[in-house]
């Protein structure tokens, strides 16, 4: 058994494990997928101290920073189900898929988020080519350029208002027949001179020369016309799930969009139990942000193992 297990091995949940083997605990990571979004991100240019670096490099340097320590890394392994301690200091229980369990007397759940996609032809083949996901982290790669923002919700439109600074023009997306957002986000993007907003319209295609993106197909959904919109970048807005299924009816308080409620110190409502990273209702999902979280729900691991003896 471990005294700190982590469930997932993202930046949020490598930065945990540093944090407590630190302190002397015996602590495990399990993980789908080391790496988390990582492995799916190409350049990265917002981590402060590094000036450019790439997904998979960077989940290799968490890895052999994990590994300077005594961390029992168990990777391709999927947790199920979440059986928490009865007693305040006691085991946690965490079910694999494979149906080995494991225990620990405090876990770290860092198990990210995805990306909902639209599911077009196009999308999957032009990702990291044109198709992005996250305008904080691509917005400078498409400066001047023409870019579509699909999605009319907050995100989305807090997205073409950050974008519409930076690219040449944006032209957003909704499907339904009205945006979503906040009045005044709406007001704001409404505002700018280089937007254009189109309601009740379907993306049902991203096209591309072979390297890269060069437009999208766009259907009228009042009368089922299509057109062609010729752009270089795809913004996909439309929504940002947390991977918290397996965590649904356990006594663990998740938000309204399935996130993990956290307080300050990284804590959940269960006592030995903490989160960090995008799978939480922390706002803002980057990298910088999730170590940092990671680092928080170790200490506070950390305070609540000192506190309490094994029960
Ligand atoms: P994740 O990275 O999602 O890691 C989650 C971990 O949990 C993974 O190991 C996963 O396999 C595991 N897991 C999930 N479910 C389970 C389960 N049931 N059992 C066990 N393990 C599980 N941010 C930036 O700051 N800069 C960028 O340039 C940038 N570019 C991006 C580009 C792309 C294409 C994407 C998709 C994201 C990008 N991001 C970027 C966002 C950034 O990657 C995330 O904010 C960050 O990875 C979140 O870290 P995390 O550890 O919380 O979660």
């Amino acid at each position: 058994p471990f005294e700190v297990l982590v469930v997932g091995g993202g930046p949020a949940g490598a930065a945990a494990a540093v944090y407590t083997a630190r302190k002397g605990f015996r602590t495990g990571i399990a993980a789908e997928r080391f790496g988390g979004q990582l492995m799916d991100t190409l350049g990265i240019e917002n981590l402060p101290g590094t000036t450019y670096t790439e997904g998979p490099k960077l989940t290799d340097s968490l890895k052999a920073h994990v590994g300077e320590y005594d961390i029992d890394l168990i990777d391709l392994a999927r947790a199920v189900e979440l059986k928490p301690a009865k007693d305040v200091g006691g085991y946690h229980e965490v079910v694999m898929a494979n149906g080995a369990s494991l225990m620990a007397r405090s876990l770290i759940l860092s198990t990210g988020a995805r990306w909902r996609n639209l599911g077009v032809p196009g999308e999957a083949e032009y990702r990291n080519k044109g198709v992005a996901y996250c305008p904080h982290c691509d917005g400078p790669l498409f400066k001047g350029k023409r870019i579509a923002v699909i999605g009319g919700g907050n995100s989305g439109v807090e997205a073409a208002i950050d974008l519409a600074g930076i690219v040449g023009h944006v032209t957003l997306i909704e499907f339904d027949t009205k945006l979503r957002a906040d009045e005044v986000l709406q007001r704001k993007l409404r505002s700018m001179p280089n937007v254009e907003i189109i309601t009740n319209g379907q993306t049902t295609e991203v096209l591309g020369d072979g390297s890269r993106v060069n437009g999208l197909v766009l259907k009228n959904r009042a009368n089922g016309e299509e057109r062609r919109i010729a752009l270089e970048g795809v913004f996909v807005q439309i929504g940002l799930v947390p991977n918290t299924e397996w965590l649904r009816e356990t006594g663990l308080e998740l938000s309204k969009f399935g996130e993990i409620v956290i307080d300050d110190h990284g804590a959940t409502n269960l006592p030995g139990i903490y989160a960090a990273g995008d799978c939480t209702t922390v706002p803002h999902k980057q990298i910088v942000v999730a170590m940092g979280e990671g680092a928080k729900a170790g200490l506070g691991a950390f305070d609540f193992l000192i506190r309490n003896e094994p029960a």
